[in-house]
């Protein structure tokens, strides 16, 4: 057993916990889940492929089965499987704290099929309270909304946190440290720690690193590690690619509020305003065609998708399967719901400076879930529209030259 002592510092608070979505204490497990999601992604830019033992877009697992080390794929051989233990260990201690959300959302109001505006304002702790715990039940109601939010507790600290990395089994002609330091830092620029990251949770940094060498021997070690477990497999076609991520970091103004509820209050060096902004920007690009901004970046197949269907004619309608992908389906059944593929964090700090992320992927192909189709993106295109739109519509007011901008997967 090897310990690498690594320093983080949360910058918004980490989001872990069961399946129903209530996080009480910060359990380390799902933290893994999240790493090793990434990693698998991390695996599938470099040339290699992975089992399926955490995706549910085919809705079918195949997990590998340690029977020889040659036998499993190269996220396995880090993250285990049946028959082979997880590789390295991460230990963190953070005090936990509750959530403090806006409940309200008086910037873009929703629309009703004749393009009518609603005229009361979005919820916000309620649609977040109706997701969360047993049943789904649709909550309306602010004072019912808090009460189910206050069992909440999210791990965050501002202060440097060590985090040890203890390796637990060693793979000849490997170094597992690079790996998962390498692992750290790609998450730490495209993603964060825990659940719920695309909301704006778990954003952190890594402290006293050198990234350049963090990545010269991570990559070569991922490479090193592709090529060992030669895992060929080809059944994670529209599964996450590291390819197709990109994170956009601006620095806002001080005094920037963008119009918030000012019920909301900030007690943290941080606001919680990821999901608020996100769906913000949801509805923003939902009514983009019809209030003529212009057009989106997609091609007739996305708009046609509605054909046939009782909204056929609905005038912004024709947005919605770009919409749904982007930023995820509510409202749907089951086996329909699925996650976004964009997300905005809270506002953080940083050296006394305030700081705001947009970040995801965007896959030059996509599968529809609701009518199987399959649809292709462009990723320059799309992603300079996100950026665009929400530097200039959405965040106006942060300062556009700090913006600090990564793409294609890329450290
Ligand atoms: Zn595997």
């Amino acid at each position: 057993m090897r310990k690498i002592n690594m320093r983080i510092r949360t910058q918004t608070p980490i989001w872990t916990g069961s399946s129903k979505g209530y996080s009480t204490s910060l359990k380390m497990s799902g933290v893994m889940g999240g790493l090793r999601h990434t990693f698998e992604a991390l695996i599938r830019k470099f040339g290699g492929h992975t089992c399926n033992i955490t995706n549910n877009i085919t809705n079918s697992t195949n997990s590998c089965i340690y029977e020889k080390e040659s036998s499993i794929c190269p996220a396995c051989a880090i993250f285990g499987t049946t028959g082979i233990s997880r590789a390295f260990k991460l230990n963190l201690d953070l005090p936990t704290v509750s959530v403090n959300l806006p409940e309200t959302d008086n910037m873009i109001p929703n629309r009703n099929h004749k393009n009518e505006e609603y005229k009361f304002l979005c919820g916000l702790d309620s649609w977040i309270a109706s997701i969360i715990g047993t049943t789904e039940q649709i909550i309306k109601d602010h004072d019912q909304a808090r009460r189910k939010l206050l069992n909440i507790k999210v791990a965050f600290s501002s202060e440097v946190a060590n985090m040890p990395v203890i390796i637990t089994r060693n793979i000849h002609e490997i170094n597992i440290e690079k790996i998962i330091k390498y692992l750290l830092l790609f998450q730490s620029k495209y993603s964060g720690l825990g659940a719920k990251v695309r909301q704006g949770w778990g954003m952190f940094e890594l402290i006293d690193v050198d990234k350049n060498q963090i990545k010269l021997d991570g990559e070569s070690e991922l490479i090193k590690l592709i090529a060992k477990y030669q895992y060929n497999e080809v059944h994670d076609t529209y599964f996450p690619n590291a390819k197709d991520m990109f994170a956009f970091e601006w620095q806002v103004n001080e005094d920037q509020r963008f119009n918030w509820d000012k019920k909301y209050t900030r007690r943290h060096p941080y606001k919680e305003l990821g999901f608020a902004l996100n769906f913000r920007f949801r509805r923003f690009i939902k009514f983009y065609k019809v209030d003529e901004r212009g057009d989106l970046p997609i091609d007739q197949q996305w708009k046609n998708i509605i054909h046939g269907s009782p909204w056929d004619g609905v005038p912004w309608k024709k947005s919605i399967a770009f919409v749904r992908v982007m930023f995820g389906k509510d409202n749907a059944g089951k086996n329909d719901k699925h996650a976004g593929l964009v997300g905005t964090s809270h506002l953080y700090q940083k050296d006394g400076n305030w700081f705001v992320k947009f970040f995801g992927r965007i896959p030059e192909s996509y599968k529809y879930r609701s009518t199987g189709q399959k649809l292709t993106l462009d990723y320059n295109e799309v992603t300079d529209f996100l950026r665009n739109n929400m530097e200039e519509n959405i965040l106006n007011g942060v300062i556009p030259e700090t913006r600090n901008e990564l793409t294609g997967g890329n450290l």
